[in-house]
This record gives C-alpha cells, sequence and structure tokens, in this order.
C-alpha cells in the first residue's frame, strides 16, 4: 500500500458521485452522515476507493429502485468507522458468513462474480482494519469497515 494522509469523508464524497446520477434514476437516496471533525487517517486512498465503490454497488444491487443508502462516518478511539447502510434485501442469516468468501454470488451467471465483498476483506485487512456485516433480510444491510488512524509518531 502506498501510505499517506487522506480525509476520508471527501474520499467517500467522491464515490458517493460517481454512483449518484444512477441512484437518482433508479430513485435511490443517498443520505450522508459524515462526521465533521475527523482526523486525516494514514492509508492507501485507491484500495479505500475501491473498498468503498464495491459496497455502493452493492447496496444499490440489493435496491433495485427505492429506497435510501446512508453513508456514515465514526471516529471510534484510533479508528474510524465507515457504514454503508442500504435498505434492500438483506442476507440471509445462514448466507452471512459466506459473502467474504472468493466467488459466493447470489447474483446470476454473469451478472456477479462474486469476489466484491473478498477483494474489500483482503484490502481492508491490508490496511490493517476489519469489515463486518450486520443485516436483517427484508429490511437492509450495513457494513461496517473499521480502519487505523495511525498519526504519525
Ligand atoms: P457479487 O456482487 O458479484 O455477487 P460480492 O462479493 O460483492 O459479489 O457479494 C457477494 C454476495 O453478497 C452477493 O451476491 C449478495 O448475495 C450478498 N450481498 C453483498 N452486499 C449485499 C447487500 N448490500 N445487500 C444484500 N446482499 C448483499
Ligand atoms: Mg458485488
Amino acid at each position: 500500500p502506498v501510505i499517506q494522509p487522506v480525509d476520508i469523508n471527501r474520499l467517500i464524497e467522491e464515490m458517493a458521485c460517481l454512483v449518484e446520477k444512477e441512484a437518482r434514476l433508479r430513485k435511490i437516496t443517498l443520505i450522508r452522515r459524515y462526521r465533521e471533525d475527523l482526523p486525516p487517517i494514514r492509508t492507501d486512498p485507491p484500495l479505500v476507493r475501491q473498498v468503498v465503490l464495491n459496497l455502493l454497488n452493492n447496496a444499490m444491487h440489493s435496491i433495485g429502485e427505492d429506497g435510501s443508502i446512508s453513508l456514515e462516518t465514526r471516529l471510534m478511539g484510533d479508528h474510524v468507522e465507515l457504514v454503508v447502510s442500504d435498505t434492500g434485501c438483506g442476507i440471509p442469516e445462514e448466507l452471512q458468513s459466506r459473502i467474504f468468501d472468493p466467488f459466493f454470488t447470489t447474483k446470476p451467471p454473469g451478472k456477479g462474480t462474486g469476489l466484491g465483498l473478498s477483494i474489500c476483506h483482503g484490502i481492508v485487512q491490508r490496511l490493517g482494519g476489519r469489515i463486518e456485516v450486520e443485516s436483517r433480510p427484508g429490511e437492509g444491510t450495513s457494513f461496517y469497515v473499521i480502519l487505523p488512524v495511525r498519526e504519525e509518531e
């Protein structure tokens, strides 16, 4: 990873802008809940962008049409938490332990590789953090990406 100080709210906002038009067409509202006083975190921007974009694309897919995606940032001591929540279909309890496996997909053949979340998991681990999921079928899903702030000594 190429580590540099990153304004994580700005990075997330860049990814939100990439999907905003498509979201609008599908009547999906993007809700921003960025914590204002986040310190810059030392991390690799292209890798974090890839994680956020993957989560946004999955969230949009889980909704289809009509719903909302919330993007939230939190400060938890020496970690930041990025929360991507959707009002989509949710993930059945018995599948939740498998979604980070490479090639696990519930999409029809040709529609999904099943690699998105496994790549997210690998990236977040490389960056010294972790990723977690919480989901209620029929209500929606939240992904939590927890990354170290890593202040320069
Ligand atoms: P793909 O998107 O190609 O299927 P992913 O690794 O990104 O592969 O996701 C794996 C599976 O996890 C998806 O097929 C879907 O079943 C489930 N999933 C991921 N994100 C969500 C979400 N936000 N809501 C509901 N299910 C999800
Ligand atoms: Mg995906």
